[in-house]
């Protein structure tokens, strides 16, 4: 038993290690597009005295949607590692006393049950789980992401969902801005004087590789995403919702969004915290 312990620490320990990585990953990912997107081919191209003036508006609008993008994601990025899930509140009870009503505690099925952790000591909120990576219980669990070295839970969701959101849309922007670049050098329209050496094309060849890569990968994570903040499901209770119907958080589409990206429209996509009115933490309190 000791030596199962041992291993699940050592397990958590590398994680945590390995998120420190992440960072760098992320941040190499922005440097190795911002090099030839922004560096040797749009950010030139924006002085080029010899290009057509669509050429040169196309090129601005490159260079100002890729700083535009990259400032979000990184925002989006780093208010998911820095923001509390959110954890349980040292005076929470469960609305049911579970002593005086034990039946409370015999519907298996019923997400809303009264339940303890035995690890912490406490009683869990709804929707609630307990992360053995943190080691504490998370309010609205979704899952522990070593990307963002984080718990995904209620308070740093939207972020992380915005981080998925435009991390796409810059792997998509990096990967439409160097198809033509490529389309020019293959037809020979681009050579060595006009800004191309085989070390650049090679950094441009990489970026764009690793750029459809992740635009691909992403889109099917933020369909997936998507489906869940529809349903208002977390990655946890996905299985559970299979069983439970009508699944009881299920509030309607425009709702269930909401939760998660607070009510004004004008924010959803703009990495700030939403306004408390509809989240389960503002039931929770009230609660109290
Ligand atoms: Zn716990
Ligand atoms: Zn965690």
């Amino acid at each position: 038993m000791a030596g199962s312990d041992c291993n699940v620490f050592q397990f958590c320990k590398c994680l945590r290690l390995l998120g420190n990585v992440m960072i760098l990953v992320v941040l190499g990912l922005v440097a190795l597009s911002y090099y030839p997107i922004v560096v040797t081919i749009y950010g030139p191209a924006m002085f080029d005295q010899n290009i057509s003036p669509v050429k040169e508006v196309a090129a601005i609008f490159v260079v100002a949607s890729f700083h535009v993008l990259a400032a979000l994601m990184l925002w989006s990025y780093f208010a998911a590692i820095l923001t509390c899930p959110g954890h349980v509140p040292d005076d929470f009870r469960p609305d049911v006393d579970p002593e005086e009503n034990p039946e409370a505690m015999s519907d298996k099925s019923d997400p809303r049950r009264p339940r303890f952790c035995r690890k912490c000591q406490k009683w869990k909120p709804e929707r609630t789980h307990h992360c053995s990576i943190c080691g504490r219980c998370v309010l609205k669990m979704d899952h522990h992401c070593v990307w963002v070295m984080n718990c995904v839970g209620e308070r740093n969701y939207k972020f992380f969902f915005l981080f998925l959101w435009h991390t796409f849309l810059l792997s998509l922007l990096s990967v439409l801005a160097l198809l033509p670049y490529f389309s020019e050098f293959f037809k020979g329209e681009r050579n060595a004087d006009k800004g191309s050496n085989p070390a650049q094309l090679a950094v441009s060849f990489m970026a764009f590789v690793v750029d459809l890569a992740f635009c691909l990968s992403l889109f099917g994570f933020i369909v997936m995403h998507l489906k869940l903040i529809a349903a208002n499901c977390t990655t946890i209770e996905m299985f559970e919702k299979e069983r439970i119907k009508p699944w009881p958080y299920d509030k309607g589409v425009k709702k269930n969004f909401e939760e998660v990206f607070g009510t004004s429209k004008l924010l959803w996509f703009v990495p700030v915290q939403r306004d408390q009115a509809c989240t389960n933490e503002e039931r929770l309190r009230l609660r109290m």
